[in-house]
């Protein structure tokens, strides 16, 4: 489905990401990821994507910092001869009542999952211009749908990706280049690890269940191919019923 494409999925090495990267691989893509850290995780899945024979390789980069993401977006381009997908799956959260919630905390969630996502765009948007095609995929949350107490730096962030979504999606439109964003629910990660044995979450959840990360990738390989290439500007809820 994705043969000859070559998908770059921001915090690639686990989590949801880390099952973007697979799903994307086992249709064909080659895969450029980007993680914060977490080397030994990195590694696990480049090994696993390379032994599905594709192309592959993860790149430490803070997606916060946009001079580290335009060097990245350069050396991949180069390395795998171009950029046909951008999946803005980094993220972080830093959960704290307004109260408590410091002035960084607020800073740095907002840096990494709405700015880090504006500066992979900024760094591929001359290339997807040029090429006439693109699909670009952001991983906002119903936090950004719907608020959440204790979420407002995640929440901010989150709403903000689904303005720039919008805005991505109306410049790049009449170029051949789509714009979507996924808004997942509660999906068993690291992320929510302290929360999956809460059974009153669970219960909130029309469907009784915590979603899948592989839930989410197979949303992504829709709107990674020729499958959606009439949807732009949408935002696409993936959370059990939990936000309708
Ligand atoms: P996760 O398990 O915590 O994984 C986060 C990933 O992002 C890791 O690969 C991490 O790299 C990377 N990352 C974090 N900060 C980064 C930075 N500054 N630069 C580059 N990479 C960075 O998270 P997840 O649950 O899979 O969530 C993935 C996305 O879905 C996030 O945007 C999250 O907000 C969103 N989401 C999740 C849920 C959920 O229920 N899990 C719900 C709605 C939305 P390292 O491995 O190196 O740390």
């Amino acid at each position: 489905m994705l043969e000859g494409k070559v998908a770059v999925v921001t915090g690639g090495s686990r989590g949801i990401g880390a099952a973007i990267c697979k799903l994307l691989g086992k249709n064909g893509a080659n895969i450029a990821f980007l993680y914060a850290g977490n080397t030994q995780k990195a590694e696990e899945t480049q090994n696993t994507l390379e032994g599905m024979g594709i192309k592959a390789k993860g790149y430490q980069c803070n997606v916060a910092d946009a001079a580290q993401v335009a060097g990245v977006i350069k050396q991949i381009v180069s390395d795998f001869g171009g950029i046909h997908i951008l999946v803005n799956n980094a993220g972080i959260t830093k959960d704290k009542l307004i109260p408590m919630m410091k002035v960084e905390d607020f800073d740095s969630v907002v840096d990494t999952n709405l700015k880090g996502a504006f500066y992979t765009i900024k760094s591929v948007y001359p290339l997807f211009l040029k090429q006439k095609s693109g699909k670009i995929i952001n991983i906002s949350s119903v936090s950004g749908l719907m608020g959440n107490a204790g979420q407002a730096n995640y929440s901010a962030s989150k709403a903000g990706l689904v303005g720039l979504t919008k805005s991505v999606a109306k410049e790049l439109a009449s170029r051949g280049v789509c714009c979507n964003a996924i808004a997942p629910g509660f999906i068993a990660t690291d992320m929510t690890e302290t929360f999956t044995g809460n059974e009153d979450i669970k219960n909130a959840i029309p469907m009784k269940r915590f979603g899948q990360a592989e839930d989410v990738a197979k949303l992504v390989l829709f709107l990674a191919s020729d499958a959606s290439d009439y949807i732009t500007g949408e935002v696409i809820r993936i959370d059990g019923g939990m936000a309708m």
